[in-house]
């Protein structure tokens, strides 16, 4: 193969009049039609002087347009950057600089705030969709719908992925061909998919979760999606008696909850549901499994692997765990000062290596050289344990630990406890400093719609299970947890929010 990412997700489906894509306006847009555009695009590139290698920033709107970019990158050998589209002003500056992208594409809205810093940066900017009269559409809609597909190497850079910056300033991932490929042949073979997969796709495709796994299974499996600018309660109802798949994070399934039309009618024809990108409480299983009849598969992954560990297809898909390793993939649990494997069973690092995972940090090499070990393992920072099924359990996140007294407190634990109260919806714990213990456990509390949560009783029960060392100190009710785009609790937010609790 000359290039075997785009030999693969797309090349193979050349001429096909079937659709790729179901779009909002209930027209839909075939494989032809979009590799078409993905090879006039491509061709376009290399006339704007690009070669392979070169990287090619993207902060625009979810749209075909958008993929037919990412089709047209892996075609002509370019890097293919996506950027979430809430990064403004100095966030977007720092992704430009760090990555020395050759070309910037955005929105028309967005051209005139962006081309200053395009300019000083040395980047080329372009907008991308056919309402701007220079944009790349409309370019390219004068070259030819042909292109020579640039020869790429399993080996070479295909994306650079920046990880979503919970845990501190975003690293770019460098992911290769072979990367993405693995990934995408592996979950086509894990949770089965068909070219008669239709997957209903409402998350962004700035992330691995949108992209790297959702449009990317499509693809390998040559299935369509419906494609669907944001979550909308209202065309995800409409949507799913036509769909097969659907992927999505937590607070899509909670949400959906929330809704009486979220019934068994409704999702008996859905053949899988699959839930990603952070914890999925096993009260969201619980309930989305008495709702449908389906039980929701978790599965676990990052931007630097890809996805790592999948609850069965077929087989017991278990609340609260993220499954086992997926085939390829090796996952230890570590020491992980020295990285030496733990018994079965007990707490520690989350380690991993296989094809899935990435090349290493973009300009990051002590960082790499950290985080990846010699013997090929990742360090992921998570921590976990593997059941005696085989199953792993996430406990959180490194940086996430609290430590009072010098005993360690898992967050996840109490949160598990808390989240199963009357009248609590969610919570969030975290350490903060304290004169005393170094750190120490407070506990945030989303209360359910309307009810009014009896912290005494809440108090009392938690007694009764924790150590007395793991006790909140302090719980607090809140309105809600602060997220980013893909759902995930800001920890470090909140931890900077009650810093002066006890030491203030
Ligand atoms: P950064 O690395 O910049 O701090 P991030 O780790 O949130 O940000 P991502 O690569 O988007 O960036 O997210 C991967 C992380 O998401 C994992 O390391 C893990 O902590 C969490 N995660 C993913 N899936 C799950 C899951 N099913 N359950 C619990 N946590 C999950
Ligand atoms: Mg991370």
């Amino acid at each position: 193969m000359t290039n075997p990412l785009f030999d693969t997700l797309f090349g193979a489906h050349v001429g096909r009049s079937d659709p790729f894509l179901h779009l909002p306006d209930g027209q839909t847009l075939t494989y032809d039609a979009f590799l078409q555009t993905a090879a006039r695009l491509a061709r376009l590139t290399a006339r704007l002087g690009l070669t392979p290698g070169d990287r090619v920033a993207v902060q625009v709107a979810k749209s075909p347009d958008a993929l037919a970019l990412y089709a047209a990158c892996a075609q002509a050998g370019l890097v293919f950057l996506p950027l979430n589209t809430a990064y403004t002003g100095a966030e977007l500056a720092y992704f430009i600089e760090d990555s020395g992208a050759a070309l910037v594409v955005c929105d028309t809205r967005d051209e005139a705030a962006l081309a200053p810093l395009c300019a000083t940066l040395g980047a080329r900017l372009e907008t991308l969709g056919a309402d701007g009269a220079g944009s790349l559409m409309t370019k390219a809609a004068e070259e030819a719908p042909r292109f020579q597909t640039a020869a790429r190497a399993y080996s070479d850079l295909a994306a650079l992925l920046y990880t979503s910056g919970t845990t501190g300033r975003s690293k770019g991932a460098m992911l290769t061909q072979e990367n993405l490929l693995t990934n995408a042949l592996t979950l086509v073979e894990a949770w089965r998919f068909t070219a008669d997969d239709v997957l209903l796709h409402a998350l962004p495709i700035f992330h691995t979760h949108g992209l790297f796994v959702a449009t990317n299974i499509t693809l390998a499996a040559g299935g369509s999606m419906i494609f669907q600018p944001r979550f909308d309660l209202d065309a995800i109802f409409a949507a799913l008696p036509r769909a097969t798949t659907m992927m999505g994070v937590p607070t899509f399934y909670t949400r959906m909850l929330d809704d009486p039309r979220l019934t068994r009618a409704a999702t008996e024809h859905m053949r899988l549901f699959v839930s990603g990108s952070a914890p999925l409480l096993a009260e969201t299983h619980a309930a989305f499994a008495q709702r449908t009849g389906q039980a929701i598969l978790e599965r676990y992954g990052m931007t630097e692997t890809g996805m790592n560990s999948s609850n069965p297809y077929e087989g017991a898909r278990r609340a609260g765990t993220v499954g086992p390793p997926l085939p390829g993939v090796e996952v230890a649990i570590t020491e992980a000062e020295s990285g030496a494997p733990l018994p079965q069973g007990e707490i520690g690092q989350i380690e991993v290596r296989g094809p899935n995972v990435f090349a290493g940090y973009w300009n990051m090499p002590e960082k790499t050289a950290a985080e990846l070990r010699e013997n090929g393992f990742f360090q992921t920072g998570d921590l976990g344990r593997i059941d005696e099924a085989g199953y792993l359990h996430i406990v959180g996140r490194s940086k996430d630990l609290i430590i009072s007294g010098g005993l360690n407190i898992y967050p996840k634990e109490i949160e598990t406890l808390l989240d199963a109260q009357p009248g609590i919806r969610e919570s969030a714990v975290i350490g903060v400093p304290h004169p005393d213990f170094g750190e120490t456990v407070v506990a945030l509390l989303v209360p359910e719609p309307g009810a009014t949560p009896q912290i005494d009783a809440i108090t009392a029960a938690a007694r009764a299970e924790l150590a007395r060392f793991k006790m909140p100190r302090e719980m607090i009710l809140v309105d809600d947890l602060p997220r980013n785009a893909m759902g995930k609790v800001q920890k470090a937010q909140l931890r900077a929010r009650y810093a002066d609790l006890f030491t203030g």
